[in-house]
Formats: C-alpha cells, sequence, structure tokens
C-alpha cells in the first residue's frame, strides 16, 4: 500500500511516498508540485532515522516514570497552581515549526483563549519573524505573493543570504535544472561566504555582512536614475515611493557609494543592477542571511520596494520570495503562533479582530495584548516572571541566542515541560517533566511550505511506546483544567476544519488567509487532502498560485506599502576578534535529534567545525584539521578547524546542529548576543564577535562501541578535554582530546599503560587485547563481551587515519585472533583508510572522486557514470564540481 506524505525538515516541504510492501520504502513524490519526485540528501536518508532507539517512551514527572493519566493530572494542577498564586502571564508556551498545524491551533487556542496567557511563542521567531513583519508592512497582510512554478518561468534568481544549495536544496536543483536548459539564465549569490551555492552562479557578491540593505537601496535609486520605474504600477496600486526613494538616495545614489559600504567593486555592484534592469523576470530568493538580523524586517522590505518599483509582484516568473526554514513554519503563522498574533492570520492591533476570535472560540479568558516574543520569554523566565513553561518539538537550550542563560533560566524555573520524540536532548536536561510526542511518520495532520501550499502529513507507522499525539496531549490538559467541551476533538480533521472556520468567519475578503473553501471537508476529505495553496474560498476554489496579481493587496488602502528604510552603521569588531557567522550544513537538521540518528548523514562533517580564512588562521595559530576555541564574554565553543578561502577574512562561521548530546562544547549559540530586530523580535543570530585560540591538546582518542554502551559513556566521556560523537552504522564513535592530565600520564611522550588502563576501567571497560607502541606513543585496544567487540581504542598524539567503516564492520560477528589483530591496526587488510564522505546517499568519499578525476572523469556526470556520486538527491553536486575544479587546478600546476 502507498501512502503520501510530506518531508519533515525544511521549508521545501518535499512530497513523499511511502511504501510499505518490503518494509517502509520512502521515495520522492513524483506528484507534489514543491519537488516532483525529488529528495535531498535529508528527505534521501529519512528511512534511517526511524526507529526506537533513543525514542522517549513513556511519561516522567521528576524523573520517574508515570502513566499517561498521573503526568496529564500533574502538568494539569502543576499549572492551575501556579496560574491561581501568580495570574495566567505567568504560563507560557514555546512551539516549534516541527509542529503540525492542528498541534498548533489547540497550543494557542489554549492559551490565548482558555487559560488567558498571551506568552506563546515558537522558534519560527528564530527564523521567518522578520519576513513576517516585513510582508505585513508591505501587503498588509503575511503573503508570499509567488510561487515554485516561477522558478521554471524566471530568468534571473538572486540569492540573498540562502544557501540554497544545502538548505533549500529540492528549489536549487529546480534552478539548476533551468540554469543547464538554457544557461542564458543568470544566478547570482549575495552572500559574504562563497556557499555551494555559488557554484555555476554567473556572479557571487562577497558583500559585507549585513550590508544588504544598502545594496538593495542602491538599486532602487539606480532603478530611478535610469529610468526603469513601472509609474503606472507605483502610482496605481502602491503607497510611500517617495519616501523610500529619497532614503535610498540619500545613503545608496551611486554606485560607488553603495561598492563602498558593501565592500564590493563597483563593476560587482553595476553587473547586479544591470541583470536586474535587464531580465524583468527575476526571482529574489531570500531567507536566514536576511532574517537574522538587527535590521531583518528592514531588508526584507528593500528588497520588496525594488520589486514592487518594478512592478514585479503577483506576476508569472518574478517577485520577492522568502525561503521559510522549517516544515510549518508557514501553519504556525496561519494558526497565531507567534506571540504578537491572534489566530487565522488576526493580531491584537484592532479590537475587532480579538472580539471576533473571542466570539468563535467562545474564549472565556481571551488575551488582548501581545505576548513575550522569543527572546523577551526567556528573559522573563530568567527574572521569574514567567513560572512555568511548556516547550513542544524544540530545543531552545541550543538554539536561542546566550543559550547558556537560557539553560540557567530553564535549570531555576518552578515548572518545566517539555513534549519531545526523544529522550535526551539539552533542553529536556532541564525538564521537570517529560511528555512522549509522536514524531514525523507517526503522526497525521497537515504543514504549509514556503509557497503557502497545505500538504498532508500522514501517519505510516504506529506510535511507539506510549508515545501521543500533541495535540490529543494538550487536549487532554485542557480537558483536565477544566476546558474539556471546548477542546473535545475527534482528530486532526476536526481540528483543521475548526481552523479553517475560523479563517473564514466574518471574512469578507478583507483577510488574506481565507480557507472558507476547506472547512466541510469530512473526515475522509481531509485524509485524501491534495496539496493546494491557500487561500482556498469562492474567489480561489483550486487555492491561489500567486497573490497580489490584481495589484490588490491587504492595507487599509488596498495598496502595497513602500517603507523608507536605511542602512544603520554596523558596530565596529573588537580588537583581536573575527565577527561570527552561523547557519546550517548540508546533511544535518537543527539540533540532530532526527538526522544525528542516520550515521549517512554524520559522513559530510562529523564534528562541529570552524571555517577560517588562511590568513586569519596563520595570525591566530590555527592549523587544518586541529583544534579551536571560540569564546566571548558569553560562552565558549570548541570546533574543528577547517581553512577555506571561501571565507572573508575577519570573519568566520561555524554550524548551528551540534549540541551536548554530541559534543563537548559545540553548542555556538552561547556565543550569540540576545540582540534582536526591534520590528520582528527576530534574534540577530548572524553578527556574535569571538576570539579565537588553538585548542591544543596532546591525546587523540577514537573509541568506538556499542549503541548500548553510549548512554553509560558519554557523560563520562564529554566532560573533559574535546569530544564529539557520531553515529556509525552498527555502533557510535567518539572522538575525543584530551590534555596530558586527564589521562593522568607520567611525563615525557611515552605512555603509561597501566595508567591507560585505570581510565579505562574508569569508563568500565576492561580491555582484553591490547597494542601498545610505546615508542611511538600509539595505545590501542579492544574489549569483548560474549566474544564480540564491545568496543575498541586508539589513542595517539598525532591523528590517525582509521579505516572507520571497516572498524564498524568488526562489531556484530566473531572474530578470530588474526582478525583480532587486523582490528588494532585500524585498517583492513586492504589498507583503505578513510577521508570525508562527499555523496552521502551512495557513500563515496573525497578520495575516490579525487582519484576517479586523476584518472580522466571532468564532469559530476562522468563521476556519476562512474562512482555513482551525485546521482540520487544531487546535493553533492555543487562539491562535486568544486572538487573537479580543484583537482583540474593542482594538475595544471603540476604540469
Ligand atoms: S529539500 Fe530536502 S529537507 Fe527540504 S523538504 Fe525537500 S527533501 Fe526535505
Amino acid at each position: 500500500m502507498q501512502l503520501q506524505s510530506t518531508c519533515p525538515y525544511c521549508g521545501v516541504g518535499c512530497g513523499i511516498v511511502a511504501d510499505h510492501q518490503s518494509g517502509l520504502q520512502l521515495s520522492g513524490d513524483k506528484e507534489h508540485p514543491a519537488n516532483y519526485g525529488r529528495l535531498c540528501v535529508k528527505g534521501s536518508a529519512l528511512a534511517q532515522t526511524l526507529g526506537e532507539q533513543g525514542r522517549l517512551l513513556a511519561p516522567k514527572v521528576d524523573g520517574q516514570t508515570v502513566s499517561w493519566s498521573e503526568a496529564i493530572d500533574t502538568v494539569a494542577s502543576r499549572l492551575s497552581a501556579i496560574i491561581a498564586q501568580y495570574g495566567p502571564g505567568s504560563v507560557a508556551m514555546y512551539l516549534s515549526g516541527q509542529l503540525l498545524t492542528e498541534d498548533y491551533y489547540v497550543a494557542n487556542k489554549l492559551m490565548k483563549g482558555f487559560i488567558g496567557s498571551p506568552h506563546v511563542d515558537t522558534n519560527s521567531r528564530l527564523c521567518m519573524a522578520s519576513t513576517v513583519a516585513g510582508h505585513k508592512r508591505a501587503f498588509g497582510a503575511d503573503i508570499v505573493p509567488g510561487c515554485y512554478a516561477d522558478i521554471e518561468l524566471a530568468r534571473c534568481y538572486i540569492l540573498v543570504g540562502a544557501n540554497m544549495a544545502w538548505n533549500h536544496p529540492v528549489l536549487f536543483q529546480r534552478i539548476q535544472a533551468c540554469k543547464q536548459q538554457d544557461p542564458s539564465r543568470k544566478i547570482i549569490v549575495i552572500d559574504p561566504r562563497r556557499s555551494a551555492s555559488c557554484e555555476g552562479a554567473d556572479l557571487h557578491l562577497a558583500l559585507k555582512p549585513g550590508s544588504d540593505l544598502l545594496l538593495f537601496n542602491g538599486l532602487l535609486s539606480f532603478l530611478a536614475k535610469e529610468n526603469q520605474l513601472d509609474h503606472d504600477f507605483i502610482l496605481a496600486h502602491t503607497q510611500g515611493f517617495s519616501e523610500a526613494l529619497a532614503t535610498a538616495q540619500q545613503q545608496a545614489g551611486t554606485i560607488e557609494q553603495v561598492a563602498l559600504g558593501c565592500d564590493l567593486t563597483a563593476e560587482q555592484v553595476a553587473a547586479l543592477y544591470r541583470c536586474f534592469i535587464d531580465e524583468p523576470l527575476t526571482l529574489t530568493l531570500f531567507s536566514q542571511g536576511v532574517n537574522q538580523a538587527q535590521n531583518g524586517t528592514d531588508k526584507v522590505n528593500a528588497i520588496i520596494n525594488c520589486h514592487l518599483a518594478t512592478g514585479r509582484i503577483g506576476k508569472a516568473g518574478c517577485g520577492p520570495f522568502s525561503l521559510t526554514g522549517q516544515p510549518n513554519a508557514m501553519g504556525g503563522r496561519e494558526v497565531g503562533g507567534l506571540a504578537n498574533q491572534l489566530a487565522a492570520h488576526m493580531d491584537y492591533s484592532q479590537n475587532a479582530d480579538i472580539e471576533l476570535v473571542q466570539e468563535f472560540w467562545q474564549a472565556p479568558n481571551i488575551c488582548r495584548q501581545p505576548g513575550y516574543k522569543a527572546v523577551d520569554l526567556f528573559t522573563a523566565v530568567e527574572r521569574g516572571d514567567v513560572k512555568a513553561i511548556w516547550i513542544m518539538a524544540t530545543n531552545p537550550v541550543v538554539s536561542m541566542p546566550e543559550a547558556d542563560r537560557v539553560k540557567a533560566a530553564l535549570q531555576a524555573c518552578p515548572l518545566v515541560i517539555v513534549s519531545d520524540i526523544v529522550s535526551h536532548t539539552d533542553t529536556i536536561a532541564c525538564a521537570d517533566i517529560v511528555l512522549p510526542a509522536t514524531g514525523w511518520s507517526e503522526k497525521d495532520g497537515t504543514v504549509t511550505n514556503s509557497e503557502r501550499r497545505i500538504s498532508r502529513q500522514r501517519a505510516l507507522l504506529p506510535a511507539p511506546g506510549l508515545a501521543r499525539h500533541d495535540w490529543q496531549i494538550i487536549c487532554d490538559v485542557a480537558a483536565a483544567m477544566g476546558f474539556a467541551e471546548h477542546f473535545n476533538y475527534s482528530g486532526p480533521a476536526d481540528i483543521f476544519a475548526e481552523h479553517a472556520a475560523l479563517s473564514a468567519y466574518k471574512n469578507s475578503g478583507q483577510r488574506a488567509f481565507d480557507l472558507s473553501g476547506l472547512m466541510q471537508l469530512t473526515v475522509q476529505q481531509y485524509q485524501d487532502l491534495a496539496p493546494v495553496q491557500w487561500p482556498v474560498n469562492s474567489k480561489y476554489p483550486d487555492g491561489a498560485s500567486r497573490l497580489g496579481s490584481d495589484g490588490q493587496f491587504y492595507t487599509a488602502s488596498g495598496k502595497a506599502g513602500f517603507i523608507a528604510v536605511s542602512q544603520q552603521q554596523a558596530a565596529d569588531v573588537a580588537a583581536d576578534h573575527l565577527l561570527l557567522n552561523t547557519g546550517r550544513i548540508r546533511d544535518q537538521w537543527h539540533s540532530m535529534t532526527r538526522t544525528g540518528r542516520a550515521a549517512a548523514l554524520l559522513q559530510h562533517r562529523a564534528e562541529p567545525f570552524l571555517e577560517v580564512h588562511p590568513q586569519d588562521a596563520e595570525q591566530l595559530g590555527l592549523t587544518d584539521g586541529g583544534l579551536a576555541r571560540l569564546s566571548n564574554s558569553l560562552g565558549q565553543m570548541d570546533a574543528r578547524v577547517r581553512l577555506t578561502e571561501a571565507q572573508r577574512s575577519g570573519e568566520c562561521f561555524v554550524p548551528i546542529h551540534w549540541t551536548d548530546q554530541f559534543s563537548s562544547q559545540g553548542r555556538c549559540d552561547v556565543l550569540v548576543p540576545a540582540l534582536v530586530d526591534p520590528v520582528s523580535g527576530q534574534p540577530a543570530l548572524k553578527q556574535a564577535q569571538v576570539k579565537i585560540l588553538p585548542l591544543n591538546l596532546h591525546w587523540q582518542v577514537w573509541l568506538m562501541l556499542k549503541p548500548e554502551l553510549d548512554e553509560q559513556l558519554w557523560p563520562l566521556c564529554r566532560s573533559s578535554g574535546y569530544a564529539s560523537k557520531q553515529k556509525q552504522s552498527q555502533t557510535v564513535l567518539y572522538q575525543l582530546e584530551l590534555a596530558e592530565m586527564d589521562l593522568a600520564l607520567a611525563a615525557g611522550t611515552g605512555l603509561d599503560a597501566a595508567r591507560l588502563q585505570l581510565w579505562l576501567s574508569s569508563l568500565g571497560i576492561q580491555p582484553e587485547l591490547c597494542s601498545q607502541a610505546l615508542t611511538l606513543g600509539h595505545y590501542r585496544a579492544a574489549a569483548f563481551q560474549a566474544e564480540q567487540l564491545s568496543c575498541c581504542v586508539f589513542i595517539s598524539p598525532e591523528p590517525l587515519n582509521l579505516a572507520l567503516e571497516y572498524l564498524d564492520q568488526q562489531f556484530n560477528k566473531e572474530l578470530s585472533l588474526s582478525e583480532r589483530r587486523q582490528l588494532l591496526t585500524g585498517r583492513s587488510r586492504s589498507g583503505e583508510a578513510q577521508s570525508a564522505v562527499i555523496c552521502s546517499c551512495f557513500q563515496v568519499c573525497e578520495a575516490s572522486i579525487c582519484a576517479a578525476i586523476r584518472q580522466g572523469c571532468q564532469s559530476y556526470q562522468q563521476l556519476g557514470q562512474r562512482l555513482k556520486c551525485g546521482t540520487n538527491c544531487g546535493s553533492c553536486i555543487p562539491e562535486l564540481k568544486a572538487l573537479i575544479a580543484s583537482e583540474l587546478s593542482l594538475q595544471g600546476e603540476r604540469l
């Protein structure tokens, strides 16, 4: 039997087909308009992330496993006691773009209508709140005017602050396919880093971080100077043009001014502007590089201003396009998951909206003022104003700025409730009550992707253990708090119908978000719901691809608004500091609770890393492959150094994904100050300043073990020196670096084997087979249980190139004595060592790819024919192209 569902990762919202014929087989849905069958590497590896290992299977209260009835009663009674003593504003919820719309809807309704606390915010605040605010300022509503089909119709793609090749790979592949079909199409990347998205781009503007507002203000000025404005559109359908243009001209009146402010050449700036003029079918796609800034909202409006000025909005093949981060960031916006929203795209700015929602919900305690946005919410927890917080499907101890402060605030908070799918997260470590939720493949509901398309996520597997759906948990707590009558839903279809009905309630066209066409769905129709773009109403019975095509917007005047925005002076970078940029990587998702379970996804980038320009590295004493410690007054992070000229000098980059569950000190957001955009409340997650020092730890340790030992050993191993953890196919690998004192070794260069054995014993490991090359300073050992390898350890003062895949394969089978001895060499008999995996789908390593290039492969297609790399999801194609370029240039140098 086949079922269609949707990928749970990024906002592209790819359709998936699940086939149960021989186990669960997942593939891209050829009929889904987001991906037409394509999946990126994360989507392709979804099946590897399933299974009960590491899942949270039963509710826990104060560390004790309890029944669901006890858990629900405890949540309800503790919340009620706090509300009775301190008022409803003392309790809060922090939600997630991972939740389904139906979960989100009931959570928001419970808090804002029944408990009476407006303090409901979501991790979507961290990724697209600036776009929401920018859309509302420009269009009067949070509408995305375009659709994915515009990609095939466009002739120029401007990617701003968006590494689409890694973060929205399937859309990037659609762009690349267009470019391949017609190479005269243009791809322009605006990003301080030369990211994978720059492979094959016509132009890369490596601008000064944060100067994109100036760049787009310059474009607006240039359009006016070159007489390229659409005066008819501006006059008939917009307002505020003169002020916006005058402000832009003040700062960015000439190309030279812009080039200077953005740290670009005048030729680069002119090339961008010329391209925008020459190609009316231009799509400007933007993401976190725009949103996650103190002027994120202004940057969004600077982009929209240029499209309004040329009338390129709501038309086929052009427009500004926000790429949302999460699978249901848009759904959260629709139900009012943000603290400044109410529900169904209504907010607190108009009394009529508040009355309307109150009336529809029959809510006894409707909120009338916005609540705390994410950063303010955790500050209120820290102050003690919020005394109870219920966190669902997210990990703020990792993802919030000043993450150590957030951790301390939660540790001190009287009541922390966490609903999650896994048993160990950095946030669960702070929880009093832990509730097991169903995850992707087990739950049923809807999500909305970046192009306003609502798709079904369908349950493919039974819930593990006692896990329950989030909407059920919330409704049970609501009932236990006395609101049963209003939360008596029969299932997600019932909730969706109410959500759709609220969007339609007293909506005579003034509210863009309108699902009136879906509010009468039967359960079967909901089950069968095909992907559809809202609004779905009498005007658009089959949904709407584009909005604003008729020049009508949702402001009071019906006209779109230009917003006058100006570039603020960037803060100086302190002496001895680098500017820190943070972001995602190709194969991981958020805090790795799901992707960290797939061995294949940890081969591309296995550890927390720091990308830094070679010139900076030389000054700082950093070496490629060595360790570095990043620090500032807020905290510190340890990471493996990667030297790259893709990084501007004076700046550096670290990934956002590593947590205490996978590293000793890999949480980058401990370094990020809690500075926010004053309009949107979105934190500026890309502008920390850090000092960097080499972290010189003498002993390198590789410890590979059976997964059963992980829970016991990880807390012991991660507490000293440097540690990172990677799941392998059958085992778990710890990569540790320890100072001599940590191992309590004797002075000198040699190892004291007895003390090493003592250290291993302290971890509960009794090595049976040892190989000591004391003069070389090497120590190797293996431990066995019931004749099978349970762990092996390699210790050396210098890097060892171990054949990790071979070592992993030695577990779960009986080994002869000679095989045991071979194992301790760290290599298979063929002597094959390990290099970084470039193609995660087919596990093709860099070494094999480089060898194939040296043997004559000169295109990624030829590499694909020989090694299969790049022939499944295609996410690695930009890196294959980069390897070809670098190998061929090396060959040229050798000649
Ligand atoms: S692009 Fe990849 S991560 Fe995003 S929805 Fe599609 S398959 Fe999932």
